[in-house]
């Protein structure tokens, strides 16, 4: 701790600051003493944001134990690469070159001068079951820690969009948690309604976009009654609020319409939401690039009925098909929309040389700010 009783923070792939927005959040007095990251895109947004942050452009691997230990931090937050342990990104696990640098911190853990009281991890539903995870757990039984782990949507915070994902929260003694631990790993935030059973699983399949390019044909989802079924009883629950209060009002909306190429192609592939519609799934960072399995859609024009211009669509030419879905003007969602769904402040802006797909992008490799700020108060509380 510092002179002022703040924690004294770690975050370690600190990416656009999603961490940092989370602890500030918790209102858990605290300061971040650095922030590591290798991407120079991220870094300009986290210096913009956080300009007083110590940030270390470099390599985890590369910084020394005695780096470290001179940063005298209670607790690490950090987010390792997720690639090792998604489906799409082939499942490397330990063997992945982007875990070394996880490896490395597990390494350094039990050799630290002062081990932390407190750490949070967060990764990509895949990671419970990788070897990655068993070691993270030997670990820390070695130095010591309780933790808990757990699989969370922001859907079960009331937030209209699915991001399913790992976190474990550990502490060292003395003092336990406020809450009896469980081996299990937990799924959804304690004392809340849960409302995870609702979740769209995010790994959707996605057999290769620039694969189908080549063929040219129109692609058709097979949406099976099942799947319909169950967006129609996300988009009742009423504790879960409605895409609108999310939506951006005077922005230039326009230049996200969708074209019409990408219309033509993939509308039957498209995860379509109205403002009403309380879900949305999962944005990645391949979102406003590639259309299947990145991310909703949002259609602006809801005076048209959606099964009606998808009914008949097979039969109409080309031109009448681009007709029809006009109408709909579907758009993607704009980057400060997606960053209103994952938690960020009003405050969080985006420096003036960043680009749209840049954005996409780093807000796809991010977190939900809320449930993790939850998780921090839980954690030291
Ligand atoms: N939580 C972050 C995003 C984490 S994504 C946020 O809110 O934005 C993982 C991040 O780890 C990426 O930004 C990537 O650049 C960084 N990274 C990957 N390998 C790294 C390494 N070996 N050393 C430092 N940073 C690394």
């Amino acid at each position: 701790m510092d002179n002022m009783g703040r924690l004294r923070v770690l975050e370690l792939y600190s990416g656009i600051g999603g961490m940092h927005y989370a602890l500030k959040e918790s209102s858990v007095p605290s300061e971040v003493v650095a922030a590591v990251d290798v991407n120079t895109t991220a870094n300009e947004i986290y210096k913009h944001n956080f300009p007083s942050t110590p940030l270390l452009p470099k390599t985890i691997e590369g910084m020394t134990l005695h780096d470290f230990d001179k940063l005298n931090f209670d607790m690490i937050l950090m987010s390792p690469p997720c690639q090792p342990f998604t489906r799409i990104g082939l499942q490397g696990d330990v063997a992945d070159p982007r875990t070394k640098s996880f490896l490395y911190i597990l390494d350094l853990l039990p050799r630290l001068s002062e081990r932390p009281r407190f750490i949070l991890l967060e990764n990509v539903k895949g990671f419970e079951t990788s070897a990655a995870r068993d070691a993270l757990l030997k670990t820390l039984r070695e130095c010591d820690y309780i933790f808990q782990e757990y699989l969370i949507s922001p859907t079960s915070l009331g937030i209209p969009n699915s991001r399913l994902r790992y976190f474990l929260i550990a502490k060292r003694p003395p003092g336990s948690f406020a809450f009896p631990t469980s081996a299990e790993i937990l799924e959804g935030l304690p004392m809340s309604e849960s409302l995870d059973s609702l979740a769209v699983p995010h790994d959707h399949p996605t057999p290769s976009e620039s694969e189908r390019e080549k063929t040219g044909a129109i692609i058709f989802k097979l949406e099976t009654e099942q799947e319909l079924e169950k967006k129609r009883n996300q988009d009742k629950q009423e504790t879960v609020q409605r895409l609108q209060d999310f939506l951006q009002k005077e922005e230039d909306i326009d230049q996200y319409l969708l074209p019409p190429k990408t219309l033509l192609r993939y509308a039957l592939l498209m995860d379509i939401v109205q403002p009403s519609s309380r879900r949305s799934v999962c944005f990645t960072k391949g979102y406003g690039h590639y259309v299947e399995g990145t991310g909703s859609v949002l259609q602006c024009c809801v005076d048209v009925e959606l099964e009606s211009v998808f009914k008949s669509l097979e039969l109409l030419s080309e031109e009448d098909k681009l007709k029809q879905l006009l109408q709909l003007k579907l758009r993607y969602f704009t980057p400060r929309e997606i960053a209103n769904l994952m938690g960020f402040p009003a405050d969080f802006t985006f420096p003036k040389q960043i680009s749209i797909k840049q954005q996409y992008r780093v807000l796809g490799n991010s977190l939900n700010v809320h449930v993790v700020s939850h998780l921090i108060r839980l954690m030291v509380s």
